[in-house]
């Protein structure tokens, strides 16, 4: 996608700024007119099961979101009802990550806080006869379903009394049964054009150890008993969730009308896909187990964590949620436009530096030795108030191997044999000669500079076309840069299913960086010149700089080289 399309898709999208509102937002005003609510209440409920990823950013981006634009409150809730994959590892990890991109909770709250009134709530259905204990076994249960053209048939346990339900729920509570060897079910409807309201499970028996909870339970409740109850609890104005829940709502419906209890609206929208990403919690940690990546935070995962440190700001994730909008159809974002944003707000904040990547030898032939030059160069021409520095110049400095060719195609303006070309901040430099190994590789080049050239313009008026960047070679410090060229995962062509892709990285060694970057800490951006966005990454030290590509800038001369 071109930049150009995403301004517009910016605008035409855009929630807050062109006054067209969302459905979602719709729905909230309407209730506030109404009076229907006075405080907005919505909750974020990720499964502390995994990492969040950018799909996560949409969902936390629209409920903190309208929390905070209609002076509501969001709380943070963890869905913790399956014990045997939830971990506070990832309790942490979701919270700072939801701090990160700028929002805050009213309450932290654990759906496992609720277990003891979810017990009292199913004796209650039990009482009143919609609930009911079953032997079958889950396969069995799930054989005796029916599909969507053909109803379901009623479990032999479903006419069970009231006394015998209490007294097997009791003691499946107790531990008296082996793990799924009995369900408590709903009693609703074996016919219902809608599986999920046939009679569908609200607790299995499962003898696993709870983050929280320890070993005091060993029934658990199901996501669809507990997920409305807790919004109930927590007096949810506006449930919002994603697309596959559609189907669920009549149950999550049923629950709260059949326990009498304050019910919830429950609206879907739309997940995020993004083109290039799969946000599967399933293969990502696949991606982790087998080593294929550094963890949950590498730089090319989708995971919040990974953008976070590839360098993408909170600025540029929000939004970039808020140019998708919301919406009830599912669709495919293209990546350019994340990175559209990413590289949008980088351009406004990122202090410009020099880095060279690919080394290139350059001896300048008539600077005095041991002279070193200290020239201004500007921060970021975005911000004046950022001001400049000094960079040092020298008789010794490394440009990019691509800034140099022995014979050069028209219309390349960077340095070639008998050429001038500006040095960035600089002098105008000529190649005077070229020096090669016995393999017949450039090694250095031999320069002569003009000394009048000092800060880029000549006296004479006389115009070089190509500015390059540069470092000094004593001055420089050393590192390496990881580029992500290709996307994480490729579809493999014969399976047809995702898998790594090791071209996703790719490390370069021996890369020369101006002094300033000598002692930045992780997490630092900037650009450098002429190449793209990047930051320092958490393995850096002071002998040996890491950088990660965040995102490229606009590459000028490949257009250039692919039109031709
Ligand atoms: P995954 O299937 O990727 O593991 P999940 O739905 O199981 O995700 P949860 O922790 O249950 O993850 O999700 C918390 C909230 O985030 C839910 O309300 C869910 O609807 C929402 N969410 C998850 N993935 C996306 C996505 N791709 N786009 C928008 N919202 C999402
Ligand atoms: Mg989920």
């Amino acid at each position: 996608m071109a930049d150009s399309d995403m301004r517009n898709e910016n605008n035409s999208a855009n929630n807050n700024a062109s006054g067209s509102k969302d459905f979602i937002r719709k729905i909230v005003e309407e209730d506030l007119a109404s009076g229907k609510h006075k405080d907005i209440q919505t909750r974020f409920p990720p499964e502390p099961n995994g990492y969040l990823h950018i799909g996560h950013a949409k969902a936390i981006c629209l409920s903190f979101g309208i929390a905070q634009e209609y002076n509501g409150k969001c709380n943070l809730r963890f869905d913790d009802t399956n014990p045997s994959k939830e971990e506070d590892e990832y309790v942490d990890a979701i919270k700072e990550d939801i701090q990160w991109l700028g929002f805050q909770w009213d309450k932290e709250l654990f759906a496992s806080d609720y277990f003891d009134q979810l017990y009292d709530w199913a004796v209650q259905l039990i009482k009143d006869g919609l609930a009911y204990v079953c032997d079958l076994t889950g396969e069995e249960i799930a054989k005796t379903r029916g599909d969507l053209t053909s109803p379901g048939t009623e479990s032999p346990y479903r006419n069970r009394s009231v006394e015998e339900n209490l007294d097997l729920f009791t003691r499946m509570k107790n531990g008296e049964f082996p793990d799924g060897s009995k369900t408590l079910r709903a009693k609703i409807d074996m016919a219902s054009p809608n599986l999920n309201m046939r009679d569908p499970v609200m607790y299995r028996i499962l003898r696993a150890t709870h983050h929280r909870t320890g070993d005091k339970w060993c029934i658990y409740p199901m996501y669809d008993f507990t997920h409305g109850q807790c919004d109930s609890i927590e007096h949810i104005t506006h449930s919002l969730c994603t697309l596959e829940f559609e189907n669920h709502r009549p149950l999550y419906n049923w629950f709260c009308q059949s326990l009498r209890i304050y019910n919830p609206r429950q609206i879907e929208f739309a997940r995020l896909n993004l083109s290039g990403t799969v946000m599967s919690k399933r293969l990502l940690l696949k991606l982790v187990n087998t080593g294929a990546v550094r963890g949950w935070d590498d730089p090319r995962m989708p995971t919040i964590c990974g953008i976070r440190r590839r360098g993408y700001t909170p600025e540029s994730i929000r939004n970039f949620c808020k140019t998708i909008g919301i919406s009830k159809v599912d669709s495919c974002v293209d990546m350019g436009l994340l990175e559209f944003h990413v590289r949008e707000h980088l351009n406004a904040v990122a202090p410009r530096v020099m880095a060279v990547l690919r080394p290139l030898k350059v001896t300048i032939t008539n600077w005095e030795p041991g002279k070193v030059d200290y020239l201004d160069a500007v921060n970021n021409p975005e911000r004046p108030e950022d001001g400049t520095r000094q960079i040092p110049f020298s008789g010794t400095l490394y440009i990019e191997q691509d800034d140099f060719m022995e014979e050069p195609p028209k219309k390349y303006f960077r340095l070639a044999p008998g050429k001038e070309v500006r040095l960035r901040w600089g002098y105008f430099i000529r190649c005077e000669e070229v020096v090669k190994d016995a393999d017949g590789n450039v090694i250095e080049l031999k320069c002569s500079y003009d000394p009048e050239t000092r800060g880029g313009q000549a006296p004479d008026g006389r115009k070089v076309k190509g500015t390059i960047h540069w470092v000094s070679a004593a001055h420089a410090v050393d590192g390496e840069v990881r580029l992500f060229p290709e996307p994480l995962l490729v579809k493999d062509p014969e399976t047809g299913l995702a898998d790594y892709n090791p071209k996703s990285e790719e490390t370069l060694t021996g890369c020369k960086f101006e002094p300033a970057l000598g002692t930045v800490e992780p997490g630092y951006r900037c650009q450098f010149e002429r190449l793209g966005y990047f930051c320092c990454d958490r393995d850096s030290t002071l002998e040996k700089r890491v950088f990660n590509s965040t995102v490229t800038l606009k590459d000028t001369w490949a257009k250039e080289q692919k039109k031709n």
